[in-house]
């Protein structure tokens, strides 16, 4: 920050000039002077002029940029509310120089509710005075009897618990015995008690739990992969890591991959803690996300459970972060600053100089590898708790147990169903594909039904009557006619979605109650929530679901899990595909026997030879992960290398390929990096604009944020509807 204390010829001081960083695409922050007499350090939130309006942005670091006096402007206020703390602006600073993205645009993640900017109004209270009424009446006495603790009340809550009309608290309230008082906004959730209710933790259970005490008590930045398969209680050996951090008054954040997980694992908390933690996600109410934001900043709200996005909430005093299910894509984020908010947790934890806890069943590559090379601690959970058993895990080979003609469920699974059915306990059909069918085609003349936007298939949804397209949106009713040869009634489903399962087991199982969820269901997240709190308590017996059943629920008469298609994602080019197929399938199968009972997991497939099957059957992933990892160690790929994508888009071909080129032409040479492309993308056209792509592949340690700004800075500049998109260690590669 500039400033001068020296006064001027006028004898006046000259005003304090500061760098503000503004929520927008800003590449730096823009210079601002303070009014006379005002005052705000390095992370202070203001109100300043842009253009013709007013804006929020935070007073940044450094000095500001020199700009003629004629065109300083000035703060225009100054929020009274917490300042972004120190380690926090670093982690911006940081996400904006590792991702490529303007560091406004970064900021813009962290001050997402600027109606918490102002404080919470006080809140109108009355409380007792040593003057008594004239007249004692029974209500009056009642009054007196409530309000007698020396605690403020609102008028209406005393008038309510004194059973008594709010005007008999006027009327004491006119004769002084009641002076009025302002009271701070309540909590918007109670403070969690470290020592509610503690588990009896079994022995490698409290070996683990005390690790992550002594951890958290040591202070510091650690990073620690705690590894332990579905049901083995990392979230209870968590929890006391919790404990520990709340002990010492510090905050706690919980990044968690699934909003609809979340319902049950409040509870959880609620259970251990007494209190729930606040939550934080895109589906919630506005107010309460105020509320949160603000309380959060204030350290009043101890504990955050959240969606990735609560990474950039400004914690006032953050001492722990747990990010449970860390192998989960869904922890990347594809728009406006791509970033992985598993790996941004890490950094933001060694900025504030304290504790991570990455928890998984099927942990990530990189993370394995991280424990293995001894940068993150590993704690390891080797049985489920309590004895229950893993499912039993066998392999259904498709090419000898055939589906009857029509179907998708092969005799042998149809058997356990009916098993499962006559013990009246569940069963779980999973496959990752939501709607009836993923292609429709006209038998006549083999029109299929494409989006009209994008490169993909339009996907039949019977239940609406609509042919819909996943990447888009785009979507319009089912014909009766073929739009290409006009003949009537010839259209047929080409390959299963949970809606033609759910058909078929209906065929097959006509009492019994069957369950569909997926992610685009009616009703959205509450109805979700509903639906899988009535499949704990048993209100089905048949659940056909997306991957959004296979994470981390707790159903405790579920012995049955048939994996429909567990060959689908095998075979999409992605080099995560065998670790994700992997991940998903170990997970999902692991919703089944979580109550001790005997269970049974039945994989469909065409490959029952493939290593992903045999690592699932087995029952010991070691030889799996060692062979996923000496191939990325072969191939130079994360986390033994690095790698990039730039997309270039357009609304015509041309434009996108011959921009892509520019830019690739304009690489510069270095040792240890190189780029492939441009290609057109898999997904060569999403919403009507045309993708190529370059990847960017270096070795570790190489600057590749150093290269692909160097390179974009000599490429053209995008014109016209050109975007460039850069997308540091990508998960995606459509
Ligand atoms: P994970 O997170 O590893 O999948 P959880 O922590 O969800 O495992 O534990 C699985 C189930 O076992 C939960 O219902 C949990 O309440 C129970 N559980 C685990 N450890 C204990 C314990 N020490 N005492 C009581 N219940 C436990
Ligand atoms: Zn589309």
């Amino acid at each position: 920050m500039s400033k001068d204390s020296r006064q001027n010829e006028d004898g006046l001081f000259p005003r304090q000039v500061v760098p503000v960083l503004i929520p927008m695409p800003a590449e730096r922050a823009y210079s601002y002077a303070l009014p006379q007499g005002t005052d705000a350090a390095p992370g202070q939130i203001v109100q300043v002029p842009l253009g013709p309006r007013l804006v929020p942005g935070v007073v940044w670091d450094g000095s500001a940029d020199v700009i003629s006096p004629g065109k300083l402007r000035e703060v225009v206020q100054v929020f009274d509310c917490p300042p972004i703390v120190e380690p926090m602006r670093r982690f911006i600073d940081w996400v904006s120089a590792y991702t490529l993205s303007p560091p406004g645009l970064v900021a813009r993640m962290a001050l997402r509710v600027p109606a918490a900017f102002d404080p919470e109004p006080m809140i109108d209270a009355l409380r007792l005075t040593d003057a008594r009424p004239e007249r004692l009446t029974s209500a009056r006495q009642r009054v007196l009897a409530q309000a007698d603790n020396g605690l403020a009340w609102t008028r209406s809550g005393l008038a309510h618990a004194a059973g008594v009309t709010p005007s008999v608290i006027d009327g004491l309230q006119a004769q002084g015995v009641f002076e009025p008082v302002r009271l701070p906004p309540p909590p918007v959730v109670a403070t969690p008690d470290p020592d509610h209710q503690p588990a009896l933790l079994e022995t490698s259970q409290a070996e683990a739990a005390d690790a992550l005490r002594q951890t958290v008590a040591g202070g510091g930045f650690s990073a620690t992969l705690l590894d332990g398969v579905t049901g083995s209680g990392k979230t209870e050996v968590y929890f006391e890591a919790i404990a520990e951090t709340l002990r010492q008054g510090r905050q706690v954040l919980i990044l968690l991959p699934e909003i609809s997980l979340t319902s049950a694992f409040l509870d959880r908390f609620h259970a251990r803690f007494g209190a729930r933690p606040a939550e934080w996600h895109s589906e919630m109410a506005p107010r309460t996300r105020e509320k949160v934001w603000r309380q959060t900043t204030e350290a009043q709200v101890r504990v955050v459970a959240g969606a990735r996005s609560a990474l950039f909430l400004p914690f006032a005093d953050l001492g722990l972060i747990i990010v449970d299910e860390e192998h989960d894509p869904a922890y990347k984020q594809e728009d406006r600053v791509f970033y992985n908010a598993r790996d941004m947790a890490v950094v933001r934890a060694r900025l504030a100089d304290i504790p991570v806890v990455l928890a998984s069943a099927t942990p990530s590559i990189e993370s394995r590898v991280n424990a293995a090379q001894g940068r993150y601690r590993h704690l390891v959970l080797s049985g489920r708790y309590a004895d229950a058993g893993l499912p039993d895990l066998k392999l259904v080979d498709l090419r000898r147990h055939a589906p009857a003609r029509g179907g998708f469920l092969s005799p042998l699974l149809l058997k356990a169903m009916a098993a499962t059915l006559e013990r009246k306990e569940q069963s779980l059909l999973f496959l990752n594909r939501r709607g009836y069918a993923p292609l429709t085609l006209c038998r006549v003349c083999g029109h299929r039904f494409e989006c009209p936007d994008c490169s993909s298939w339009l996907v039949e949804h019977r239940f609406r009557g609509q042919l819909q397209c996943h990447h888009c949106g785009h979507n319009e009713p089912v014909p009766q006619a073929c739009p290409s040869c006009g003949t009537l009634d010839h259209l047929t489903a080409c390959g299963p979605g949970i809606e033609r399962i759910a058909e078929e087991a209906d065929k097959h199982f006509p009492d019994a109650r069957v369950i569909v969820l997926s992610s685009d269901m009616a009703g959205g997240t509450r109805r979700l929530r509903i639906e899988l709190e009535a499949i704990a308590r048993g209100e089905a017996d048949i659940v056909i679901g997306t991957q959004l059943v296979a994470k981390g629920h707790n159903f405790p008469l579920m012995t049955l899990v048939g994996v429909v298609d567990a060959d689908l994602g095998l075979s999409n080019g992605d080099p995560r595909a065998a670790e994700r197929t992997y991940q998903l399938l170990s997970q999902v199968t692991g919703r089944a026997g979580r109550s001790g009972r005997k269970s049974l997991g039945l994989i469909q497939t065409y490959q029952p030879q493939h290593p992903v099957m045999q690592a699932l059957a087995s029952g010991d992933p070691e030889a799996f992960y060692e062979r996923e990892t000496d191939e990325r160690s072969r191939a130079v790929l994360p986390p033994f290398g690095r790698l990039a994508s730039v997309i270039i888009s357009a609304a015509t071909r041309p434009e996108a390929e011959g921009h892509a080129r520019g830019i690739r032409a304009a690489a510069p040479s270095l040792p240890g990096i190189m780029v492939l492309g441009p290609a057109e993308a898999p997904l060569a056209l999403i919403r009507g604009r045309y993708r190529f792509r370059l990847l960017v592949h270096g070795e570790r340690g190489r600057d590749m944020q150093g290269f692909i700004r160097q390179m974009l800075g000599q490429g053209p500049k995008p014109r016209g509807s050109v975007q460039v998109q850069v997308d540091i260690d990508p998960q995606s590669f459509l």
